[in-house]
């Protein structure tokens, strides 16, 4: 691991705004609620986005391959006593990796128990994992509901569309084998262990094909999910088209709202929440304060993993679970920069007649060498006509109830 001086170094000339520029009094310290544990730093897949081994950030050839159960009992040692400070009533670890199925069935089941057994009686610790898939078998999927761990899945849409991009080392596509894990995860027996489906937009595919796909694995939830990318490396835009990723997600959401019964969208729920005045739950919209610390398999405290696609090291706090506690992390510059909300956003952003709804998109697609995070989205576009859609749509939509109400109830 690199030491303080380094790490500040280096953040401080790849991203003047927070590492040089941010007023850390401002930081509101809101503690984290969950914790990620990179359990596996390696991937059964080689898929050609991931910001894990495609992006700027190369550290994961340097940590252990495995977290050790040192680092694991560390880990959960800092976050349980980061709860009872807190006085945290629910808190939620989430294994991820690389692929955490990697690590291992004996493994996960021993991580389950100890996480549990950390923390004070009062607070509900809640499991998950973010899978690829690939080898959730029977066995597997046995273990998890045994031990109430909940998976999401990376899953592309259709095969074909899928197999482009989530691809083995040796070019061969992985739907055949992901769509067989969700068929198990799907069964009744074993929905206690699935939590939804993770699908990264590809403004080269069919929308409403990808739609229907992910439907068919009857997820309890989606999440839709910008590709990452920032100002210096910007997404894939066909030619001539100024918002392709808005008028993708337009066309999911526009069917997604007549559905009767919607499934869960979490980017939409948070869109129309967003709208109707309340707040978000994820990190695409709005101005929620971000809950989430990242304890890598060498202990390392670190911020989420989207930002390795802005430089390496982005994510590095140059605390690890050995010397420091969680709350040092909160007074981390990059971390408090997620948590004060309107503080952190750029001029443009604050003019902006979207910011409350658009919140200046993901953090991490803010990014530009030379500034750092105090920018708009590189999605600024694409956010500000999507967020005015949906405004539009639930404007739309509450005049007509409103004025179906008053014909069966009238006034006074
Ligand atoms: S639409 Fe663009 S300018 Fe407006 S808040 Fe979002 S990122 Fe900022």
């Amino acid at each position: 691991m690199a030491g303080r001086e380094a790490v500040r170094e280096r953040h401080v000339r790849a991203a003047p705004w927070p590492y040089a520029g941010l007023d850390l009094a401002g930081g509101v310290g809101v503690p984290f609620r969950e914790l990620v544990l990179k359990v596996h730093q390696r991937c059964n897949l080689a898929c050609d986005y991931c910001y894990v081994y495609e992006h700027a950030d190369q550290s994961w050839r340097e940590r252990p391959r495995v977290m050790s159960d040192t680092v694991r009992d560390a880990a959960l040692g800092r976050f349980a006593e980061h709860a009872r400070r807190h006085g945290l009533e629910k808190v939620r670890i989430l294994l991820h990796g690389g692929e955490p199925l990697l690590y291992g069935r004996e493994r996960i089941a021993r991580l389950a128990e100890a996480a549990r057994a950390a923390f004070p009686d009062g607070c509900d610790v809640e499991l998950g994992m973010q899978t690829n898939g690939v080898l959730v078998d029977a066995p597997m999927v046995a273990l998890l509901v045994e031990h109430g761990i909940r998976v999401g899945v990376s899953v592309d849409g259709r095969a074909a569309d899928h197999d482009r991009h989530r691809r083995t080392a040796d070019g061969r596509g992985s739907f055949a084998a992901v769509a067989r894990g969700l068929e198990l995860l799907g069964r009744a027996e074993n929905r206690a262990a699935y939590a939804g489906v993770l699908c990264t937009v590809a403004v080269d595919t069919d929308p409403i094909g990808c739609y229907e796909q992910l439907i068919a694995f009857r997820p309890p939830a989606i999440d839709l999910l910008l590709p990452h990318a920032n100002w210096d490396n910007p997404p894939w835009r066909p030619a001539g088209r100024r918002t392709p990723y808005a008028d993708w997600l337009f066309a999911i959401f526009d069917r997604w709202y007549r559905e009767p019964e919607p499934p869960r969208i979490r980017l939409f729920d948070d869109a129309v929440a967003l709208v109707l005045g309340g707040s978000a739950r994820g990190e695409q919209l709005g101005l929620s304060p971000s809950g989430v610390v990242v304890v890598e398999s060498d202990g390392a405290i670190e911020q989420v993993d989207a930002l390795k696609s802005a430089y390496a090291g982005a994510c590095a706090t140059g605390l690890d679970v050995f010397h420091d506690d969680l709350d040092a992390a909160l007074r981390d510059p990059g971390i408090v920069a997620r948590q004060i909300g309107r503080a952190a956003l750029s001029q443009e952003c604050l003019s902006c007649p979207a910011v409350a709804y658009c919140g200046g998109g993901h953090y991490a697609h803010r990014y530009r060498r030379g500034t750092g995070f105090l920018a708009p989205s590189v999605y600024c576009a694409d956010l500000r006509v999507f967020v005015r859609h949906v405004h539009r749509r639930v404007a739309a939509d509450l005049r007509e109830r409103q004025s179906a109400l008053r014909e069966r109830v009238p006034e006074g």
